[in-house]
C-alpha cells in the first residue's frame, strides 16, 4: 500500500527491508508528506561532537572499557570516507595480521562510515556497539544482538531509525544534521 510507488522511494526503503511492513509503511507515509527530516530532528536534534579520529577511537575505547573489560585490543579506530553506505558496511571491523621481525602481530581496526561524522550521537553509538561486539562475536547471530543490547539497551531503535536516516540520505542527497559549533 504505496502512496508514491516511485523507484527512488522503493530504493530508499530497502534499508529497511528486514522489517515489518507496518513499519515500513509509516516510512513511506512520512516520505510522502515529506516529514521524514521532521521526524528524525525532532527524536534527534543535535549532533555528536566527536570531530575527529582521535576523539572516535577515545569514544570507542570509553565504551569498550566500560563494557567489553576482556576484549581484544583495539589498535586503530577511524572515520573512513570510502565506506559506501549499503547495507552492513556502514562500519567494519578486522583483523590486519603483520609480519615484524619473527613475530606475527594481529591487529585490530575499526572504521566508521563517514557519514556517522555529521550525525546525532544515538546513530554514532548503534555503529560502534555494533562493531565492538564484533571482536567477541563474528556473526549477526542471537549472542551478538544481545551483546548489542547490553552495550546499548536502546540498541534496536537506534538501528532502525538509523536506517530511516539511510533512507533519508537516499532520498535528499545530504547530511540531516550539521556539526555543533561548541
Ligand atoms: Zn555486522
Amino acid at each position: 500500500m504505496s502512496t508514491l510507488p516511485s523507484p527512488l522511494q522503493d530504493n530508499a526503503l530497502s534499508y529497511l527491508r528486514a522489517y515489518p511492513t507496518s513499519i515500513q509503511d509509516q516510512v513511506k507515509q512520512l516520505i510522502a508528506q515529506e516529514r521524514l527530516g521532521q521526524y528524525l530532528l525532532a527524536k534527534y536534534p543535535e549532533c555528536h561532537a566527536v570531530r575527529t579520529d582521535k576523539a572516535l577511537y577515545q569514544y570507542v575505547q570509553e565504551l569498550k572499557s566500560s563494557h567489553l573489560r576482556n576484549g581484544e585490543q583495539l589498535s586503530k579506530v577511524v572515520f573512513d570516507n570510502k565506506l559506501h553506505v549499503i547495507r552492513n558496511a556502514l562500519g567494519t571491523h578486522s583483523y590486519v595480521s603483520r609480519v615484524q621481525g619473527s613475530k606475527l602481530k594481529t591487529k585490530n581496526e575499526i572504521r566508521i562510515a563517514s557519514l556517522f561524522k555529521t550525525a546525532p550521537e544515538a546513530f554514532l553509538k548503534m555503529i560502534v556497539v555494533h562493531e565492538l561486539a564484533h571482536l567477541k562475536e563474528k556473526e549477526h547471530n542471537k549472542s551478538f544482538y544481545q551483546l548489542c543490547t547490553h552495550l546499548e539497551p536502546q540498541y534496536h531503535q537506534y538501528e532502525l531509525d538509523c536506517r530511516i536516516y539511510l533512507s533519508y540520505l537516499d532520498l535528499y542527497q545530504q547530511s540531516l544534521w550539521s556539526p555543533t559549533l561548541s
